[in-house]
């Protein structure tokens, strides 16, 4: 990476970026303008001319897929030179941390991580704890809350003191008791990540003289989304002897509402003193109409510096706006137009964007109906999948069986027999001897007090199988472990090989044992001694599917698009409510935020940019009508070129689709489509509560029916009053008592009981 080179594949500007000397500098320039290629090329130069040892350089950003694109794109500048020591995301790099140093902050060595839908459990547990009556106060406001006072770096303790309203006396009392059952449970949440490892550094000196020392350049990309909590492990990371790299646009940050500061930016010179802030005006990406479309839009914001884009690549075609009737016309247009850039840029390079993750649903409709393969980045999570986390739970139960939350999800998963009951007295019982669950299932005479033999049993097969696994985890490579895991445990005795949404779950299983085998074969992991330890860590940081296949159409949502480009991209959903978002059109600053999120999503466009809008929209089930969104009458009018939907024009009133009319045309679709949605509708239907006990009342109207356990069996087609034609998945005991799980065509699993089920067999 001479000189010559660099001044061959960058701008002069980029260059001085790039061979920047000094402590700190801040590159702050528009969407397209090569910031993150100069970090990448920064990176190279480092290695390459000035001799930097590449252990001492830490690039980072904020999602898993642009640590994914930056990591590739350094790898091909830096040829055969090693990669640096650390590329990835905030939380990755506190993760690194706290693995290695987290005792000093009284964390245990294999504390586990929190995702979305633990912590809003254990927030739930604490504000009964607490005393916080969860129909008075929404839990996820208060996990939010909490969340926000940790990306100020403000504790429990500190956050008392400073409350004085009602709402946020409540919010501390809550934060007290869900940080002290994290301790228990030798857990952090994400936000806990960082507010540790600045903890760690803070403190520490050795430790931060030692890191300190390590990474010598810290590279910071979209440095617009930090909040209070990042830059101070920034600050803690560089400290007097680092040097700091960070390049950002305000125009692009788009995670206030998490947090973030766009102050970070206005005060770098503050915080990093004699830092250098640098400029780029020339955009590589787009056409001028595309940036003179985003750069009017953006322009209506009061809070920025304001700065002008220029390219030579010419004006390109027009902005095109769809306005459709509903989104299903919507969506199956976006779905011809796609088909129609095909030919010239390919699958790969087309995105759809979206305002809210339930708008894909239709967009994904639409695209399998067609055949037009796509990828949905960052939708549902493939390892919040029930399936996925009941493996992950067993695997982590095998490193440190005492972990509560694993223990919770492996104990009667499948289904063994340990019921609620047991559960619940298991728990007390743990309670009251102050002991751990785990290490109650070996204190028979305990267990004696309040539970049954049939109970106990249960639990003793529950311990042996879990200690016969802990030994084979000592000697087996990953991937035959969770073989091993599957085979011991009959996991995949629960499922149908004929139904669908079954085989998709199998299908998701195989999919993690895939991963598994990658990431052991992995070069760079081949001297991690704890290859489980990592995938742990590894499936607690997925936040996207896009390392487990993919290839497509990418579908996804705005703020998942930051730092990407694509050929085409449509922005889809233009209507006051969606964009701006209806939490957002309130207060000024937020509506500048959503203003700032379509800005992001046209500036993803390379060639062809796409605009769609509705009449109206089912919203939870109930049409609406819907006003077009006011960033449009934004985007100037010669830039424009509008189609209307000839369905606009047609005032037929349809009635709305069946019920389950859209499952009966996904019939016929590859496996591999199939298997895509139904990953989706298994996971939604994983997510619905059970089926309610029936109450006293209704039960005494059902018929004690069929002596369930002598006709039905695994595998009976059965039909059921109120929800259709179904098949017995599984049945635990006997005659009327018997529990059976019933796979329900077009609604999904439910758990019934045999006597209340009025059940045919047909
Ligand atoms: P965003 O704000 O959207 O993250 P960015 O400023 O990080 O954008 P890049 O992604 O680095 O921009 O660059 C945009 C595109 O322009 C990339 O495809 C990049 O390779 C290309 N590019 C940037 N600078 C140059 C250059 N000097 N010569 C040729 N191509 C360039
Ligand atoms: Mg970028």
């Amino acid at each position: 990476m001479s000189r010559l080179e660099l001044e061959a594949a960058l701008n002069p500007e980029q260059v001085e970026a790039v061979t920047h000397e000094g402590p700190a500098q801040l590159v702050l320039a528009g969407a397209g303008s090569g910031k993150t290629r100069v970090i990448t090329y920064r990176v190279a130069w480092l290695v390459e001319e000035r001799g930097v040892d590449p252990s001492r350089i830490a690039a980072v950003t904020f999602t898993n897929k642009a640590a994914a694109e930056m990591r590739e794109r350094i790898e091909g500048l830096l040829g055969l030179y090693p990669l640096p020591a650390f590329v990835g995301t905030f939380h990755r790099l506190a993760l690194r941390l706290l693995r290695r140093y987290g005792p000093k902050v009284d964390l245990p060595n294999d504390f586990s991580i929190l995702d979305g839908s633990d912590q809003l459990t254990i927030v739930k547990r604490s504000m009964k704890a607490a005393g916080v009556p969860d129909d008075a106060f929404r839990p996820q406001a208060v996990l939010g809350a909490i969340s926000q006072a940790k990306n100020k770096l403000i504790g429990p303790a500190l956050y008392n003191r400073e409350v004085d309203d009602f709402f946020g006396r409540k919010v501390a009392a809550v934060y007290q008791h869900y940080q002290a059952a994290l301790r228990e449970a030798a857990a952090v949440d994400f936000d806990d990540m960082i507010r540790l490892s600045v903890e760690l550094l803070r403190t520490q000196a050795p430790i931060r003289r030692r890191v300190q020392g390590q990474w010598r350049h810290v590279l910071v990309d979209e440095f617009q989304d930090t909040n209070h909590a990042q830059l101070a492990l920034i600050e803690a990371l560089v400290g007097t002897t680092g040097q700091l790299t960070a390049v950002g646009d305000e125009d692009q940050g788009i995670y206030r509402w998490r947090g973030a500061e766009l102050e970070n930016i206005l005060r770098f010179e503050h915080t990093f003193p004699g830092a250098t802030i640098r400029k780029l005006e020339r955009n590589y990406r787009s056409t001028q109409n595309i940036l003179d479309a985003s750069g009017a839009v953006v322009a209506r914001n009061e809070k920025r510096r304001g700065k002008e884009l220029w390219t030579d690549s010419g004006a390109g075609d027009k902005i095109l706006l769809y306005r459709a009737r509903d989104e299903e016309d919507e969506a199956r247009w976006i779905a011809g137009a796609l088909s129609d850039l095909e030919p010239g840029l390919g699958w790969r390079r087309l995105a759809v964007l979206v305002r809210t993750n339930a708008q894909t649903r239709a967009v994904e409709d639409a695209l399998l109906r067609r055949g037009v393969p796509y990828t949905l980045v960052a939708g549902v999570r493939f390892y919040e999948r029930a399936e996925i986390k009941d493996l992950v739970a067993y695997l982590r139960l095998l490193r440190n069986p005492e972990n509560p939350l694993a223990f919770e999800r492996a104990l009667n998963r499948p289904a063994r027999g340990i019921g609620k009951t047991t559960q619940t007295k298991l728990s007390q019982l743990a309670a009251s001897e102050g002991k751990s669950r785990w290490a109650l299932l070996a204190d028979e005479r305990a267990l004696r007090t309040v539970l049954a033999g049939r109970a106990i049993q249960a639990l003793g097969r529950f311990r042996q199988l879990i200690d016969d696994l802990r030994r084979e985890a000592e000697i087996l490579p990953l991937p035959a472990l969770l073989r091993q895991v599957l085979d011991a445990t009959g996991y995949l005795e629960q499922f149908d090989t004929e139904d669908e949404a079954d085989r998709a779950r199998v299908e998701n299983i195989e999919e993690l044992v895939s991963a598994a085998q990658e990431l052991t074969e992995k070069e760079g992991y081949s001297g991690e001694e704890d290859v489980l330890g990592a995938f742990l860590d590894q499936a607690s940081l997925a936040s996207d599917t896009d390392s487990l296949g993919g290839g497509g159409v990418s579908l996804m949502t705005l703020h998942a698009a930051k730092g990407l480009e694509f050929g085409a991209v449509v922005v889809s959903g233009l209507e006051e409510g969606l964009l701006p978002h209806f939490n957002s059109a309130a207060d000024a600053d937020s509506l500048e935020e959503e203003r700032r999120l379509f800005y992001v999503g046209m500036t993803r466009a390379e060639e062809r940019l796409v605009l769609t809008t509705c009449r109206r929209r089912r919203v939870a089930g109930k049409w609406q009508d819907q006003e077009e969104s006011r960033f449009l009458a934004e985007v100037p009018g010669d830039l424009l070129r509008v189609e209307h939907s000839p369905e606009l024009f047609a005032s037929r009133h349809e009635p709305a689709p069946r019920w389950g009319e859209s499952l009966d045309r996904r019939r016929g679709r590859s496996r591999e489509d199939v298997m895509r949605f139904f990953g989706r509708a298994a996971e939604d239907v994983s997510q619905e509560p059970a089926e309610e006990p029936p109450t006293a009342a209704q039960a005494r109207l059902f018929e004690p029916s069929t002596p369930a356990g002598g006709r039905l069996k695994r595998g009976s087609r059965v039909r059921h009053g109120k929800l259709g034609l179904g098949k017995v998945l599984s049945i635990e005991g006997q005659g009327d008592d018997a529990k059976l799980v019933v796979f329900f065509d077009g609604i999904g699993r439910r758990k019934l009981i045999a006597k209340y089920a009025q059940l045919d067999v047909i």
